[in-house]
């Protein structure tokens, strides 16, 4: 089985190239993102985000390149991979005809999660994100912020070594956005990883400890926010690089 052995790197995207048709919506793009990392991944609207997630999370097939998670190869090992990630998309389809309850034990389930742990994962994160009062309520009464918290705790119940989250603050209001910022620092100070797309160029460069700039599939720059940023702002620094050949 195929596998990286260089380095400890949570997530290793080497040379990931992914084309529909004749539009080559990622281009030899190459991240690294260590174990602790808050990565956050900018670009704009068509610019290759979403693809190199879901890629990333083996949903979604490429063209060249190779991408490790854990030292495991996505493509050799799916499974080994999916085991240690967890991806929240930008619009997650949950089972509506679920309840809240039934769906993270569903997940707890495929993950092979004990009762006792499952347990006490829902409670924590349930009660974090204020959804236990709902969570015997069908999924199909839900608004969009609480689909997307529900999602939330789904990804957390099998303790994912890295997250890849696409947008992840569409939608939640303003205390559930400033408890999942505070859960992504305590998740990558205790050793996990996230990767994440946003469009809040502010939360980004609070939030972040490195970050990519992608512009029409191509990587333009990447690095710790202060090799990025240098003495201006993410917002400056992405306007720019946008405005250039233009
Ligand atoms: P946004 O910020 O709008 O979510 P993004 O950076 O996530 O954008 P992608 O969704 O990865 O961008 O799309 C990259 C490019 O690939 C776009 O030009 C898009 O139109 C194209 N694309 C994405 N998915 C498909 C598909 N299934 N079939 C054809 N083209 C696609």
């Amino acid at each position: 089985m195929q596998s990286f052995l260089g380095g400890n790197e949570m997530l290793r995207i080497e040379n990931l190239t992914k084309s529909y048709g004749d539009k080559v919506a990622v281009d030899n793009l190459s991240l690294h993102i260590m174990p602790g990392e808050i990565y956050g991944f900018i670009g704009h609207n068509g610019a290759g985000k979403t693809t190199t997630l879901k890629a990333c999370c083996g949903i979604l097939n490429f063209d060249k390149g190779e991408i490790f998670i854990d030292g495991l190869s996505i493509k050799a090992d799916p499974y080994g991979c999916k085991k240690r990630i967890a991806y929240i998309p930008d619009n997650p389809d949950l089972y509506e005809f679920l309840t809240g309850i039934q769906y993270l034990n569903f997940i707890a389930d495929i993950f092979g999660i004990s009762a006792h742990e499952r347990k006490e994962k829902i409670n924590e994160y349930s009660e974090l994100f204020d959804l236990k009062a709902n969570l015997a309520q069908h999924i199909s009464s839900y608004s969009h912020g609480m689909k997307q918290k529900l999602a939330v705790i789904s990804a957390l119940i099998h303790s994912p070594k890295l997250i890849i989250m696409d947008e992840p603050f569409v939608g939640l209001d303003p205390i559930a956005t400033h408890k999942l910022k505070q859960l992504m620092r305590k998740i990558c100070d205790e050793g996990g990883a996230i990767f994440f797309s946003t469009h809040i160029l502010e939360v980004a460069e609070k939030l972040c400890d490195k970050v990519a700039i992608i512009k029409e599939g191509k990587l333009v720059i990447s690095g710790t926010m202060s090799e990025v940023m240098g003495n201006t702002s993410l917002e400056d620094v992405f306007l720019e690089l946008e405005e250039k050949d233009a």
